[in-house]
């Protein structure tokens, strides 16, 4: 697409593998605490409902409905209780312990450095766009050795509002000194990415890692990364 010259890239399980890190993180907080051999639960099918009830969580702030407060006391405490352990302070050791060790883990998403060296040599102007903490998607960028691709990185919390509100791309491309009609957007999110820069009126490219298979005319998404060819 000749007009585009600025692409905002979502970071967490868009470029950074938040959802293997994450796995790896808990999978070592199981074994330290020996969960497997105290309670009797398989390690499987408590990162499974770990998951389910993470992603449920982060939904409910996406939708204002809840904040991070609320995740951080709950999404451990709920995993545990669905497998019949009450016990606050274990969840609480899983949570501090989870943020201080994922960024241990710098997975990223299969085709992160190769789609970027790509864009990066055909002169497009990089940035990222995340509804993270600032520190912690700076640190993310660092650890994983992608943040000199970027000119510029946003995060909801340095701005005050997350995607898919339109000030955050809005703060970002201001920031970028980008114009809407030569922006594009890449992310997996439906609501925050892909809602959020339609409204806001940039182009966008769905990333569809979780085969939803959107049905929407002229919509572009891709399934791998190696795919953003096709259309940059
Ligand atoms: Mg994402």
């Amino acid at each position: 697409m000749k007009y585009i010259r600025h692409i905002f890239f979502d970071l967490d399980n868009t470029l950074w593998d938040h959802r293997k890190n994450a796995y790896l993180t808990i999978k070592e907080l199981f074994r330290n605490q020996k969960i497997a051999e105290n309670y009797q639960i398989d390690f499987e099918e408590f990162h499974n409902a770990y998951h389910l009830i993470n992603e449920k969580l982060w939904e409910q702030i996406r939708d204002e409905e809840i904040d991070k407060d609320y995740l951080r006391k709950y999404r451990f405490y709920n995993t545990f209780l669905k497998f019949g352990v009450d016990d606050e302070k274990l969840s609480l050791y899983f949570e501090h312990h989870f943020l201080d060790e994922i960024l241990n883990y710098n997975e990223l998403v299969d085709g992160t450095l190769d789609v970027l060296n790509y864009l990066k040599s055909k002169d497009y102007k990089l940035h990222i766009i995340s509804n993270g903490f600032q520190e912690v998607t700076e640190r993310k960028c660092i650890l994983s050795g992608i943040a000199n691709f970027f000119e510029t990185i946003t995060s909801a919390d340095s701005v005050g509002i997350r995607k898919p509100r339109p000030e955050i791309f809005e703060h970002s491309l201001n920031l970028a000194k980008a114009v809407k009609k030569e922006s594009i957007l890449i992310g997996d999110d439906w609501i925050a990415d892909v809602k959020g820069a339609q409204n806001f009126g940039i182009d966008v490219i769905f990333f569809d890692v979780l085969d939803e298979n959107p049905q929407e005319d002229h919509l572009k998404f891709i399934k791998h990364l190696s795919e953003i060819q096709t259309y940059l």
